[in-house]
């Protein structure tokens, strides 16, 4: 049983001392040895688990492959998560499965520690550890991806709410009459400006025949938020559309969040950072033109630095703090 995370942390420079860290998305499931300094020594990466029993086995494997001994095993995991107990507390969508689960009892390692939170907090533990946000005490962190994750620290503290819930920026909501979301909600953030959402509204335009410039893929796939962003570049006017529109309820998203958690700096990750820094510029101006007044000054929105990997070493990281490996 481990403590939720909950005091403050800062990084120090650490010994060699590993962690095996794994994060579980609705796609595929990531894990790695990671060391104290937050590189990764070994990963891998495989479809993601639809039983627990495969999951445990993937987790196994990995272990297994780690030379070194380690000082436990930390999971990101989408979803509420009950850290003091690793239960996963609420996971609708594809890891539904999980729901009700007990990770360390599920993972079956014997005495190794388990550490496990939701899977946008441990990406912005690493970037406070090692990345993006490193030595920042205030930092509000959305992961775009295939739905919209976030987390906040506020004075050095991962804010949790009373049941875990806080930070689920995603499902906040922007019209109250709009689609309704994973969450039960109506509207909410994740249905405006997540890969999904923007895949099928450009996939509505084509559906309607508007005049668009890509078509379905040869896999049969839709055009992935990439080709989307680089075609609103190249001039496709319905990417334009789709993409600013996109970005316009993101940018009034991140100004609500702004003034709610008045961080030091904004911290965008997941798979949409693919798009490039062209996304950086337009939300800049966006949020510009919406916090003149009350805000009054510029906050720095910059990229997660460990894209990809970054919650499996924030798991990790998540061992090393609850280990007291590394400074709080
Ligand atoms: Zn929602």
């Amino acid at each position: 049983m481990h403590k939720p995370l909950s005091q403050s942390f800062q990084s120090v420079d650490s010994g060699e001392f590993f962690a095996v860290g794994v994060d579980i998305g609705g796609t595929g499931i990531k894990a790695a040895i990671v060391n104290g300094r937050g590189d990764l020594l070994e990963s891998c990466r495989a479809p993601s688990p639809r039983t627990v029993s495969s999951l445990r086995d993937f987790v196994h494997s990995v272990k297994q492959r780690a030379k070194i001994p380690v000082r436990g095993i930390g999971v990101g995991c989408k979803g509420i998560i009950d850290a003091s107990s690793t239960r996963v507390k609420s996971c609708p969508g594809d890891l539904c499965f999980l729901e009700g689960e007990c990770l360390s009892e599920v993972l079956d390692v014997g005495d190794l520690p388990i550490c496990a939170e939701n899977d946008a907090r441990v990406a912005l533990i690493g970037e406070v550890l090692w990345g993006a946000a490193r030595g920042r005490r205030n930092v509000v962190m959305l992961t775009l991806g295939s739905g919209v994750g976030g987390a906040v620290l506020v004075d050095g503290a991962i804010l949790t709410g009373v049941n875990n819930a806080a930070g689920h920026l995603g499902h906040t909501t922007m019209d109250p009459h709009g689609g309704l979301c994973i969450c039960g909600n109506y509207g909410c953030l994740e249905t405006y400006f997540s890969s999904r959402a923007i895949e099928s509204d450009y996939w509505a335009h084509m559906h309607r025949a508007a005049p668009t410039k890509l078509s379905m893929r040869n896999d049969g796939e839709l055009p992935d938020p990439e080709a989307i962003f680089r075609a609103a570049a190249d001039g496709d006017e319905c990417a334009r559309y789709v993409v600013n529109r996109a970005l316009e309820y993101l940018g009034a998203a991140l100004v609500g969040f702004l003034h709610t958690f008045d961080p030091e700096i904004f911290v965008l990750g997941g798979n949409i950072v693919a798009a490039g820094p062209q996304l950086i510029a337009p939300i800049q101006d966006k949020i510009a033109r919406r916090t003149r007044i009350l805000l009054g000054r510029e906050v720095p929105i910059v990229f997660q630095k460990m894209v990809g990997f970054g919650g499996v070493a924030g798991a990790a990281g998540l061992v090393f703090v609850n280990e007291k490996l590394l400074s709080i």
